[in-house]
Formats: C-alpha cells, sequence, structure tokens
C-alpha cells in the first residue's frame, strides 16, 4: 500500500468533503477533477463548506471584492484554514477577498511589470536575451489574493487557442536566442495532460530550447493534480524544472510533500518563489521554518519577491527593509541551499534586481574589509600580482581556450558593458539628460 492511502482525511477535510455533497467519498476528495469541479468561487458558498460565518456587512464588503476581484479556492486549501481563528490565519489571507483590495494606492498599476508592453505575441514576454516567459494558460485552481496578474483573473478572453499557443512557438522557433522557456500563465498544470504534452512536444522539436521551466502553484493549492500520469508525461521531456510557489510553512501538508516526492523522484529539479506578504509571512522565524522545510523535500529556495505594484495590493506589501531583515536572518544561520536570492522585480519592466544585506565594508587597493554573519569584521588580502587579461571578446586567440562555439555571443549590454575592456564608452546616460540636450543646442 502507497502512503498515499494509509494518510486519511482530516475531521476539517471530511466535513467541508459532507457540505459539498454528502455521499463524498476520501476517493473524491483526492481526485483533483472533483476538487476543481468544487473549487469555491462566492462567499455564501465558503459558509457553508468553512462553517465560517460573517457579519451582515462584512458579507456585503467580500461580495464588493469578488465582484471586482473574482474568487476561487479549491475545498483541499480552505480545508488548511484554522477556522477558529481565521482572521489571522495565512491560509485564509491568500485565498480569501480582502476589501483593502478595492484601495487603489497611489503608486499602484495595472500592469506594473509591463509585461504587456514586452509581448511580441500575445502570451509571450520576451525580456532578457536568452529566455521568455510564455503564459499557456490564464486559468488557476486557486486565484491568490496577491497574485502579480490580478488584471487578468478570471478573465476568459484571455484563454488560448491552441492557434495562439502556436504563434508563441513560431515565436521562439524564429528566435535562436531563446534557450530558456518559461511556461506559466495562469496555471500551466490547468492544462489537460495530453494538451500540455503537445506544448512540451513541440517545443522539444526547437533544437535551440536547451530547458524548459514550469511555473505553478499546484503543489500548494491542489497537491492532488500531481498524478502518476503527469510526471511520467512530464519525465519524457527532459530537461524540464519546475518552480512552485510556497509562502508558510503550513502549506507543507503530507499531501504537498507527496506531490513533491512525486516531482523530485520523476527526475524535476523543484525551486520555489515565495512572496513577501505583510501579516502572512513578513517574519524571520516563518521564512527560515518554510525555507528550512522546502529543502527538506528536495525544494531548492529560487527567489523571494518582494509583493509587485500591482492595484489591489497594497494590504500586502512590506517595505524592502523587511526582506533584508530576513535575508540577513538567513545568511550564515541556516543551509546555504535554504536562503533563497531576494529580488524586486522592477516596475516599467526593468527585470528582477537582486536586493543583498551589505557584507562589503570597505576596501583599498590591496585589502577588502568584509563582515560576516556575526558581525565579525575581516580583512581579504587582494593578490600582489594579478595580470588582467585584456579581453577583445575574441575567444578564438584568447589563452583560456573556451571553444568558440561554446563562447555567447551575445554583446555586452548596461552594466556589463562598461565592463569590459573592448568597449570604449565610460557611461551610460538616461535619456532626456538636460546638461547633454544643453551641448547639443
Ligand atoms: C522572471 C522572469 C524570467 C526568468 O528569470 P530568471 O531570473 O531566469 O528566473 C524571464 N522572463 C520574465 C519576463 C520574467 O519575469
Amino acid at each position: 500500500m502507497t502512503l498515499e492511502k494509509i494518510v486519511k482525511l482530516s475531521t476539517y477535510q471530511k466535513s467541508i468533503a459532507k457540505h459539498v455533497n454528502k455521499y463524498a467519498t476520501e476517493g473524491n476528495w483526492k481526485d483533483y477533477t472533483w476538487q476543481l469541479k468544487h473549487s469555491i468561487q462566492d462567499v455564501d458558498t465558503f459558509e457553508k463548506l468553512t462553517e465560517i460565518k460573517f457579519t451582515d456587512k462584512e458579507h456585503e464588503e467580500f461580495k464588493k471584492t469578488v465582484s471586482k476581484f473574482p474568487m476561487s479556492i479549491t475545498p483541499y486549501f480552505a480545508s488548511l484554514i484554522n477556522k477558529e481563528n481565521y482572521e489571522n490565519d495565512p491560509i485564509f489571507k491568500q485565498a480569501f477577498p480582502n476589501p483593502s483590495e478595492l484601495k487603489i494606492s497611489r503608486y499602484d498599476m495595472s500592469d506594473p511589470l509591463h509585461e504587456d508592453k514586452d509581448s511580441p505575441v500575445e502570451g509571450i514576454t520576451h525580456r532578457y536575451p536568452d529566455r521568455v516567459l510564455f503564459l499557456v494558460s490564464n486559468r488557476c485552481s486557486m486565484y491568490c489574493r496577491h497574485c502579480t496578474r490580478k488584471r487578468k483573473v478570471g478573465d476568459s478572453d484571455h484563454i488560448l487557442s491552441k492557434e495562439q499557443i502556436l504563434k508563441g512557438i513560431n515565436y521562439i522557433k524564429n528566435n535562436r536566442k531563446v534557450r530558456d522557456v518559461l511556461l506559466s500563465g495562469g496555471d500551466p498544470l490547468m492544462l489537460p495532460d495530453d494538451f500540455l504534452d503537445w506544448i512540451l512536444t513541440e517545443l522539444r522539436k526547437i533544437s535551440h530550447v536547451e530547458i524548459i521551466r514550469i511555473g505553478s502553484r499546484m503543489p500548494v493549492v491542489l497537491p492532488y493534480r500531481i498524478t502518476n500520469e503527469l510526471v511520467t508525461m512530464l519525465k519524457k521531456h527532459h530537461p524540464i524544472w519546475l518552480n512552485t510557489h510556497f509562502n508558510h510553512p503550513r502549506e507543507l501538508t503530507h499531501s504537498a510533500r507527496e506531490a513533491l516526492r512525486k516531482l523530485a523522484d520523476a527526475g524535476i529539479p523543484l525551486g520555489n518563489q515565495s512572496v513577501l506578504l505583510a501579516t502572512v509571512n513578513d517574519c524571520p522565524r516563518i521564512m527560515k521554518k518554510l525555507n528550512q522545510k522546502l529543502v527538506q523535500n528536495r525544494v531548492r529556495p529560487y527567489y523571494l519577491f518582494q509583493c509587485d505594484l500591482s492595484e489591489g495590493l497594497s494590504h500586502f506589501r512590506t517595505p524592502i527593509g523587511k526582506g533584508i531583515e530576513i535575508i540577513e536572518s538567513l545568511i550564515g544561520h541556516t543551509t546555504g541551499l535554504a536562503v533563497p536570492t531576494y529580488v524586486v522585480d522592477a516596475p516599467g519592466g526593468g527585470g528582477k534586481i537582486p536586493i543583498m544585506p551589505n557584507y562589503l565594508i570597505s576596501y583599498s587597493t590591496n585589502k577588502v574589509i568584509l563582515r560576516n554573519y556575526e558581525g565579525i569584521i575581516t580583512t581579504y588580502h587582494e593578490p600582489d600580482s594579478y595580470e588582467p587579461i585584456f579581453c577583445e571578446r575574441n575567444c578564438n586567440e584568447c589563452s583560456l581556450l573556451l571553444k568558440l562555439d561554446e563562447a555567447d555571443e551575445t554583446k555586452a549590454i548596461g552594466i556589463e558593458k562598461l565592463l569590459t575592456d573592448a568597449n570604449s564608452e565610460t557611461s551610460l546616460v538616461p535619456n532626456g539628460n538636460s546638461r547633454l540636450e544643453r551641448r547639443n543646442q
């Protein structure tokens, strides 16, 4: 008998299941299609299934919020709520509408990351030189209240047809520089296995696509979606990586861990992208526990995101200082593998910008002064002699013996360009610099 059969449903899970249908079985509960079919999409159903009761005034406010930003919660995820203290519950806060979502604050934007502006064909965001984001599904099993793509949530116009997806695939085919494709959405695992199989097969036919990554929150909100059939299909298309989205240690239930085990056993390297959320996980202890538990389940914490400037998220935002404090509490204090990179996704489409506490204190021409996590200040002596290799970006002539066909041909841009020997420019000047405009007059 497999482990998943031994583990019984909790009392609360049984009670929710009975409220859905009094003949519901344990088999129904663990069937992801049953879970999807009975996703909670309105406040009344939520009250009925969870036995949480709101006042008439609250009820009214929640309904108003749902009419702007729709809700969808899998019975499984709802069953993780602590109903005795739901107001403070991290699961409840990520899943259930909050009237604060209707407050649009001054710097909020509908598409802060300019994903739509950086989109050459529908569904593709091409921001970085060698990889693309490919939104292949606009559906999710649960609508996270902190979704950065809130503008699209529940928007059925955005469900892509096979023809539209082919346009994206053709774009990738015609851009030899794209060596990494990130399938996202929505949740790509909302697609039926055979449809996803088709997309992966088409992508695998493109010789310059080296890796495919899937971004999915299914292991967290609907772990039963990770079936043996799914992982058997995914395995055919290696190298496949999967990044998921745990935000709180309470989400690592037995079922979630079982889903992660199946994926990892199928040879899929797992990563996690958390979002720093006020009153959910803005605590160094919670984040340490979360990241340690992830590593224990063979998931490598990848990014910790600063909450984006999307509309309706202001109540979730923390200052960046909170993220720095959390990273400070992790580096050195726990396993290096349990430390994600803290990033701000730059408004305006600038991409992810890593943020770190400062470890570099000062330097001279021969010494670098550093501090460690304990506050010890230390000195690194620079080498007495170092012969810089003047780089003309001509790998054929270079003594480092990189084969030409393995050298990255892309032009140096940005700060990298300022650092290259072969470049004579010494500055990057913003558009519309008024001093330089005066010179031109
Ligand atoms: C995050 C992101 C990527 C991938 O970034 P990595 O740092 O390689 O994980 C690619 N494209 C877009 C538009 C993104 O937002």
